[in-house]
């Protein structure tokens, strides 16, 4: 509503107002000034009424009365004829006489004036009246008295007219009084009238105004219950109520974006606390005085608290008091409880807090990690990590633990050693034994991994069952066991044990319903008072000594000394120039005859494989064979042989053959049918001039594999010798087993024939057997013609040895083969 503008009115409210009382102010002075006036003109009317007219009445009164009365004396004395009479009337009238001269005094001037011209012949004449009357002169005194009349009525004119201007003096007053109540009135009238004219517009003025405040006082109470409604108005007006309707606005648009801000942190704050409600872990938020400011219910949940506790403002003190006495921590923890705890938690936080963990009294495990914030507080989280405590617990047992068999893992028994190493200072001394199975990959191969794994926890078993409860089993992995014994002083504490794992592990396991024989080679480092304190030693040196064991033999321990460190170097030496030799085109072939013992003729000369070493010199195959084989060379080696062999042989005499020695390996790889039919093709050599040797080793294995190969390269008319036959198993059902085109009668049992009669008939009645079979017999070793005659007397048909010819290289093979058949016929 905007304010009605006149042309003259003033801007402001406040100007408006002010000018309202300033026209009531001249308004009430006006009627101020006009009573004080009028009053005052009245008042000096009534004083001069008073003084003045009423005075001037009751003097002329009684001058009046006095003159009548001295009259009445002066005219009566003439017929009064008592002396004393006249006497009394005499000293009366003077007595009047001068009353009627002092009331003459205040008569007005004129009337004075009058009064006293005439009053000296007024006395005289009075005189003369009572003189002439004393001395009865009653004429005189008639006449006299006449004459005093006279001037008597003129002094009594004079009264009159005294009397009649004190009258219209006192009327004049009267009427002076009336108008001045008159005109008071009239201007009290006229200065209401202005004041109330003046005041309309103000009551007006202050109507509007108050409306519209309350207008905007209404606006601003519904602000304040938050109730924005529509804009205010009067914003245009440009007044103070304008100015508040403007800043009303203001407040409104304030308001407005407070209420946009409070909705949107109140749903902030809703998003929080479903947060904080749905959160895994247990939070809580304390200030700088330590009170509660904020928590979950994960929180309360954790430490069992009511909910009277997780109020804001409640005391940490109280909370951790709480959950003390009621058994919520585990009683290592109460004795910080609970005053101690808030000042621990104060110190430690810091600036980047810190993590703790609280146990439980049932068990569970709480990591409470606290963080500072701003201002003094914090904000600590609850993890129950009891699940994850478990598993971590559980992952350690079982890093530390072979799932297979159950005992120590490698990781354990290092972590073992350590300490053996670091508690075992005061010298009562260990064992570590390092226990290698023998022969478990074939059981594995054979039998499945099945097998496999309940043989090594069978094994596990014995090893646990033989030692004693304080030593320190462990599986190293694969087929690799280890004991720590402990209290080892001498060898004669640890060998034993050694010798009896070694028994207990030769005894077949009866597994998954299938008997399969094993063995252990064992390795030991003995470790004394003054053993350095290195396990990486200790266990090189046990490593060592097995090695040492399984090149024994199998089924063998081996002590370490330092000596056999030296030995062992040499052969790793060897083995890596081993592994190069091939590439260093080190190897040759010497080649030994085998001759018809009736016909004299070399039938065949076998390829004997040489290791021509820049330093060793030439390598006995039987040391690098072995050990070529173990290191998986021999497939390339014997490959290199076969094709050596065929070529080399394609420059005899057509009627002489070449044997080469095979290995069971060069069957694993399943190519060497192939690999043989390749090489004769490639140099043309026909394959029945091809023989090769097979030991009873490669038949003990009895791969479906083997004997397939075996019959495909019988079947291209290549021939298989059975060698060394009579060191291994030696029996004869092998020989029924495989199309055998010759058997190699081993040359100890040729050595051995002359000493020993069982071993003659043993060989008789093997090349008894091999003849009725069609398979010719071959007789190793021969070095003597006393040998020539006890091969032949057992029934051999070809022999093979010194005495004919040492294995010779290719080159030298023709003159060896020229004189040959002239040596064979003297030694027959
Ligand atoms: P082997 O197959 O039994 O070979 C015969 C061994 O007896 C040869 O030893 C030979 O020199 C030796 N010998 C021959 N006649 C006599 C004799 O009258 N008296 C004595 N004391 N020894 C005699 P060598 O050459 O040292 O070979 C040893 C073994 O190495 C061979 O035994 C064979 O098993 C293996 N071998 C040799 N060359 C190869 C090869 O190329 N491949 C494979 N896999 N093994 C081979
Ligand atoms: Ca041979
Ligand atoms: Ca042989």
């Amino acid at each position: 509503m905007s304010t009605l503008r006149l042309p003259l009115m003033p801007k402001t409210v406040a100007m408006r107002l002010y000018l309202a009382c300033a026209l009531i102010g001249i308004a009430a002075l006006t009627i101020m000034v006009a009573s004080v006036h009028y009053t005052n003109n009245a008042r000096l009317a009534v004083q001069d009424f008073q003084m003045e007219a009423l005075r001037g009445v009751q003097n002329a009164a009684d001058l009046s009365m006095l003159l009548e009365r001295h009259r009445r004396i002066i005219e009566s004395a003439p017929v009064v004829m008592d002396r004393e009479q006249i006497d009394r009337d005499r000293r009366l009238s003077e007595l009047i006489i001068t009353s009627i001269g002092s009331l003459m005094e205040e008569a007005p001037k004129e009337s004075r004036a009058i009064i006293r011209e005439e009053l000296p012949t007024f006395v005289v004449r009075a005189r003369r009246v009572l003189y002439l009357a004393a001395n009865y002169a009653q004429q005189g005194a008639v006449d006299e008295a006449m004459s005093y009349s006279l001037s008597a009525s003129r002094i009594e004119r004079a009264i009159t007219a005294y009397r009649n201007a004190s009258v219209e003096a006192a009327e004049r007053d009267v009427a002076l009084v009336s108008s001045s109540g008159e005109r008071l009135t009239s201007w009290v009238l006229g200065a209401t009238l202005a004041i109330g004219m003046v005041l309309l517009p103000a009551v007006w003025l202050l109507a509007g105004t108050v409306r519209r405040l309350r207008t905007i006082a209404r606006t601003m109470l519904n602000l304040a219950r938050n109730d924005i409604g529509p804009a205010p108005r009067l914003t245009n007006d440009d007044d103070e109520v304008g100015d508040m309707a403007r800043a009303v606005g203001v407040f409104r648009a304030h308001a407005m974006q407070l209420m946009e801000q409070r909705s949107a942190l109140e749903e902030l704050n809703l998003r929080f606390d479903i947060a904080l409600g749905n959160m895994s872990h247990g939070l809580s938020m304390f200030d700088g005085n330590g009170r509660l400011v904020v928590s979950n219910g994960r929180y309360r949940e954790i430490y069992g608290l009511s909910p009277e506790l997780t109020l804001p403002g409640t005391p940490l003190v109280d909370i951790l008091a709480y959950y003390c006495a009621h058994g919520a921590v585990s009683e290592d923890a109460v004795a910080a409880c609970p005053n101690a705890a808030v000042a621990e938690i104060k110190n430690r936080i810091g600036t980047s807090g810190f993590t703790e963990t609280r146990r439980l009294h049932e068990g569970r495990i709480i990591e409470v990690t606290y963080r500072p914030i701003d201002g003094g507080g914090w904000v600590d989280v609850h993890e129950d990590i009891t699940e994850k405590k478990m598993v971590e617990e559980r992952i350690s047992r079982l890093a530390r633990e072979d799932t297979l068999t159950g005992v120590a893992n490698r990781h354990a028994f290092h972590e073992a050693l350590n300490i053996k190493l670091s508690q075992d200072r005061a010298g009562a001394g260990f064992a570590v034994h390092w226990i290698d199975l023998d022969r478990f990959k074939e059981v594995n191969d054979d039998h499945g991994h099945p097998v496999g794994d309940a043989l090594l926890s069978a094994v596990a078993r014995r090893i646990t069952g033989t030692v004693r409860g304080t030593d320190f089993v462990a599986r190293l992995g694969g087929d690799e066991f280890a004991v720590i014994q402990s209290a080892v002083g001498s060898c004669e504490d640890a060998e034993p044990v050694a010798r009896r794992l070694i028994e207990v592990l030769s005894v077949p396991f009866d597994i998954l319903g299938t008997t399969v024989s094993i063995g252990a080679s064992i390795g030991i480092a003995i470790c004394r008072a003054d053993c350095p304190r290195d396990p990486e030693l200790l266990l090189h040196n046990a490593d060592i000594a097995l090695y040492e064991a399984k090149a024994a033999g199998r089924g063998k321990h081996v002590v370490f000394r330092p000596e056999i460190e030296a030995v062992l170097r040499d052969r790793r030496s060897l083995e890596n120039d081993l592994r190069h030799a091939l590439a260093r085109q080190q190897f040759e072939l010497h080649y030994q005859p085998i001759v018809d013992l009736v016909s004299g003729e070399v039938k065949c000369c076998e390829a004997l494989l040489r290791w021509k070493h820049p330093e060793r010199g030439n390598v006995s195959p039987a040391v690098f064979i072995p050990l070529a084989e173990e290191l998986g060379l021999i497939t390339d080696i014997g490959g290199w042989v076969l094709d050596t062999a065929i070529r080399e042989a394609t420059n005899w005499p057509s009627n002489v053959g070449v044997a080469v020695n095979l290995s069971a390996s060069q069957f694993a790889a399943g190519n060497l049918p192939v690999l043989a039919e390749r090489s004769l093709t490639r140099w043309g050599l026909p394959p029945s001039r091809l023989e090769l040797e097979v030991t009873e080793t490669l038949l003990l294995e009895d791969q479906p594999a083997t004997h397939g190969a075996l019959l495909s390269l019988r079947s291209m008319g290549v021939g298989i010798a059975l060698d060394d036959f009579g060191t291994g198993y030696a029996s004869l059902s092998y020989l029924r087993s495989f199309p055998f085109d010759k058997i190699k009668i081993d040359q100890t049992f040729v050595r051995e024939l002359p000493e020993r009669p069982e071993c003659l008939a043993i060989v008789t009645a093997i090349c008894e057997m091999a003849r009725m079979l069609g398979i010719r017999t071959v007789a190793e070793g021969v070095e003597t013609t006393e040998h020539v005659e006890w091969v032949r007397r057992a029934g051999c048909s070809e022999l093979q040895g010194f005495l004919f010819s040492r294995p010779v290289p290719a080159a030298e093979l023709p003159r060896v083969l020229e004189g040959l058949a002239e040596k064979v016929r003297l030694a027959a």
